[in-house]
């Protein structure tokens, strides 16, 4: 049977961080991809914004990744030239009672280490953006936009630089855990069975379902799943902001946002869809839901400009009912088995988070030890 030290199941942004992580720390590493390609599940249908970290509950691992992530994306885009905007965003209130709001959401995100955000008055965030409609604004200055893809290529090349290699086509079917080390099987073209002394679940929707695969890891320790898709539409008019918008969040979700990819051109979403089954197509009917929104702050937004574009999938563990889920990572010390990490609810902000979710693993599996004693 084959022997590698590390396996990392998913190349999704998190895998790919994780694998450059562990390979430049002098580990051996493989990673193991069902799709034919890296990053063509949720990596490839998010928002590519670099989140600052306002809302997270202070002190979870969301606002804590996010904020130094943001930090490790930014320097790691800027040394790489990897294609990225700083723009800012701006948070808008169009009644008194979310202009009120706004104060508490500055006050929150300080918490979270978050200390630039600038309360604007609505003729001073016109200043920045002339067609918005607010009473109020919050500016954020730290958050940005970002080509995934470069990112995720670049991330590949250097994992693959420092001595990992790549499987694709290469699903975990299922795995065993026994006497420090895990046992793997691996279907695909060609089946193999693989054993290792590290196993990283980076399986994003799959992650529990992978979990659940592998003999000896204590069920009542893998949390239940959950679907929530979030559906985006398209604008054929060219709207007039070079920030990304936000509304006031409401309870349950962050409101119809507009976000801008790195050619300007102006998407809105995601809503939140609880479904039970993994499907990707945009219901054109729920434009009807997203034209009222967008003109409380864009009121010239034309009738018939939104068009159903692309959805992605948040992968949850908690259920509708509960408001807020954090991302949840467990090593040995959490489940009882050696050698693996289980990476599960990695949603949003996955992609701003993914090189301190990296470095995080890392820590887990005692990797800067060893390689500080190599
Ligand atoms: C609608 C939406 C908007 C978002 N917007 C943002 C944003 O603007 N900013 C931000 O920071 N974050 C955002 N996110 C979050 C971000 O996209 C994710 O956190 C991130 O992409 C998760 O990466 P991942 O590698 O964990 O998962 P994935 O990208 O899903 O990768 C998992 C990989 O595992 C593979 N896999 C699954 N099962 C197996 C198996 N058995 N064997 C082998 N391989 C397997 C899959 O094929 C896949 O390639 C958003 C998410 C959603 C859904």
């Amino acid at each position: 049977m084959d022997k590698v030290d590390c396996v990392v199941i998913g190349a999704g942004v998190v895998g790919l961080a994780v694998a450059r992580k562990l390979a430049r720390a002098g580990r051996e590493v493989i990673v193991l991809e069902e799709a034919e390609a890296i990053g063509t599940v949720t990596s490839s249908r998010n928002s590519e914004v670099i989140h600052a970290g306002i809302y997270y509950r202070a002190g979870s691992w969301m606002a804590r990744m996010c904020v130094a992530g943001k930090q490790a994306l930014y320097r790691y885009c800027d040394e790489r030239g990897i294609p990225h905007k700083n723009c800012g965003k701006l948070i808008v209130a169009t009644s008194p009672t979310e202009t009120e709001k706004l104060q508490s959401i500055k006050a929150h995100a300080e918490a979270n280490g978050v200390l630039d955000l600038q309360l604007l008055s609505g003729e001073a965030a016109r200043a920045l953006e002339p067609a918005l409609a607010c009473d109020a604004a919050l500016l954020s200055p730290s958050t940005g936009i970002i080509d995934s893809h470069a990112y995720m290529l670049s991330l590949r090349g250097e994992a693959e630089e420092a001595g990992a290699a790549f499987a694709f086509h290469t699903p975990l079917i299922r795995a065993r855990a026994a006497a420090g080390l895990i046992e793997i099987d691996a279907g695909g073209k060609a089946p193999m069975t693989l054993q290792c002394s590290l196993l990283v679940n980076a399986a994003g929707l799959s992650a529990t379902h992978v979990a659940r695969s592998i003999d000896g890891m204590p069920l009542d320790r893998i949390p239940p799943s959950y679907l929530a898709k979030g559906n985006y539409f398209s604008c054929n008019a060219k709207a007039p902001f070079s920030r990304l918008i936000y509304p006031v969040p409401e309870p349950g979700g962050l409101g119809v946002h507009l976000t801008l990819d790195m050619a300007g051109q102006a998407r809105f979403g995601p809503d939140v869809e609880w479904i039970e089954t993994i499907d990707y197509e945009v219901d054109p009917s729920r434009a009807e839901r997203f034209y009222p929104a967008i003109r409380k702050y864009w009121p010239t937004l034309p009738d018939g400009a939104l068009m159903p574009s692309y959805s992605g999938i948040r992968p949850k563990i908690v259920p509708p009912a509960v408001a807020t889920q954090d991302f949840l990572m467990q090593g040995p010390r959490d489940h009882g088995v050696a050698g693996l990490i289980n990476l599960f609810g990695i949603e949003s902000p996955g992609l701003t988070s993914s090189l301190a979710i990296a470095d995080h693993v890392a820590e887990l599996a005692d990797i800067e030890s060893v390689s500080r004693s190599r």
